[in-house]
């Protein structure tokens, strides 16, 4: 027993200095993003008025692999970084597998989630530019309370517009950003011309995050020195994220092993991208064989029954167009629990990664999330986030086969967050009042259809 290393951890020292970006290795680069206007391929100049000058050139870097980690923004990652890479000898035992199960717990972050990672980064660069006031749309509101703390952090003000039906729903989230001192607003709002709009057609708007990016989106083109920033999807978002696999990798090698797959659940790809883009790496460049799979939500499909097409990365089409796969802009997910896996489209790398078949992609239904969330809890005491429990699933379902084969695979999931601010999800879950949902294959064509 005494020699079964639970957890391992990295110096402050030995954190990577470098965020890896995969763009610059990749064989078939991203195609870029167009103009919705002209269709021409977008530069990095075309995003400055709406975000850091900085976060629009790592956007589109196709060319630098390594990219440094500024300072104080390092400074911050030691709060909580590195996070401990464990091997889940309690869940291993639980499913009966030979297989040698690893997590790496992001949910140990100030704001219980990964997205912290890419909030100070953000926050960071906005205020190296001179900017004052950053501002961003929040579903779940995990985002919004991790752009809050970073804001808090470099002396920006934040002004987040929380989905109303979440900012109600969800009053811990909210009461989250607001002790780091932000502004929240439940949108749709009176505070701008988008939210005017649809509050005078529709006064009992529950809001959306189409409508709420809408009016961050407008609050930073109407106010001087504040830019807007978005929690997932750009590929900016996801190098930042890379810190978590660089870490891994790193501990994995502690532990003397190296993964056979790895999985993570897949909104817009910064989770996913973040684990797996540094050990796609030496796929990419030196033939090296893992299996990579993103978990999805059964009812936001786009990777498994998405179709690959420039679409908009919002509901209102302010965006650039995205080569995505994609659900259409107009897709409405059900209101499953699992609030950040409801995004139509996915990251421009993926999904060529996933167009090259780099990678694959799993769908799970909202009750098999769940049951993987509570054995997780029980055999590892911790409550996993709804999105999460995606991840621990298609985890479960690859040890089992282990099980059946007898291989002894080695499997690496990404623990993107806690649940603790979540509980009224399993509360609901525990008392049976949770539903699978099914979308048939006209729904998913007369939403592509529409754009
Ligand atoms: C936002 C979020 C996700 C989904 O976003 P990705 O960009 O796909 O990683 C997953 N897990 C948690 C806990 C989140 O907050």
């Amino acid at each position: 027993m005494s020699n079964k290393q639970k957890r391992f951890f990295l110096q402050e020292n030995e954190i990577p200095t470098h965020w890896y970006n995969i763009q610059a290795d990749m064989i078939n680069k991203p195609m870029p993003p167009l103009n919705p206007v002209t269709k021409e391929p977008l530069k990095p100049e075309d995003l400055f008025p709406i975000f850091a000058e900085e976060l629009c050139r790592q956007e589109l870097n196709q060319k630098d692999t390594w990219i440094e980690i500024p300072e104080e923004v390092r400074e911050m990652y030691k709060y909580y970084r590195s996070t401990p890479l464990v091997r889940a000898y309690g869940l291993e035992k639980a499913i009966d597998t030979p297989a040698h199960i690893y997590f790496k717990n992001e949910s140990v972050s100030p704001v219980g989630s990964h997205k912290l990672n890419s909030a100070l980064a953000q926050a960071y660069y906005c205020k190296k530019e001179g900017v004052c006031n950053v501002t961003t749309e929040t579903g779940a509101g995990q985002w919004g309370a991790a752009l809050s703390y970073a804001a808090k952090v470099f002396g920006l003000e934040a002004a987040v517009y929380q989905v109303k039906i979440s900012y109600e729903q969800k009053p811990y989230r909210r009461s989250i950003m607001q002790t780091f001192g932000a502004q929240v607003t439940a949108s749709p709002s009176m505070s701008t011309r988008a939210g005017k709009d649809i509050l005078t057609k529709y006064p009992n708007h529950q809001g959306s995050l189409g409508t709420a990016i809408s009016e961050a989106i407008e609050l930073a083109r109407t106010t001087p020195n504040c830019k807007y920033t978005l929690g997932s999807v750009l590929s900016h978002v996801a190098l930042h994220q890379t810190i978590i696999g660089l870490e891994a990798e790193k501990q994995m090698e502690m532990a003397g092993e190296y993964p056979d797959i790895i999985i993570a659940c897949f909104g817009g790809g910064s989770n996913f991208g973040g684990i797996s883009f540094p050990f796609m790496r030496h796929t990419i460049l030196e033939g090296k064989k893992t299996r990579f799979i993103a978990a999805e939500p059964a009812s936001c499909p786009k990777l498994t029954r998405g179709k690959f097409m420039y679409d908009f990365g919002d509901e209102a089409g302010y965006t650039p167009l995205l080569p995505m796969y994609s659900l259409g802009h107009n897709f409405a997910p059900a209101n499953i629990h699992a609030g950040g896996l409801r995004y139509h489209g996915a990251g421009v790398i993926v999904s060529q990664l996933l167009k090259d078949k780099y990678m694959e992609a799993v769908d799970i239904q909202q009750l098999e999330s769940f049951a993987a969330g509570c054995l997780f809890a029980r055999a590892e005491g911790i409550i996993p986030a709804p999105e999460s429990c995606h991840a621990i699933a298609a985890t479960i379902n690859e040890a089992k086969k282990c099980k059946e084969t007898g291989e002894e695979k080695v499997i690496l999931f990404n623990l993107s967050g806690h649940g603790l601010i979540d509980m009224t999800a399993y509360d609901q879950y525990l008392a049976g009042d949770l539903t699978n949902y099914e979308l048939t294959d006209q729904d998913i064509e007369k939403s592509i259809e529409n754009i």
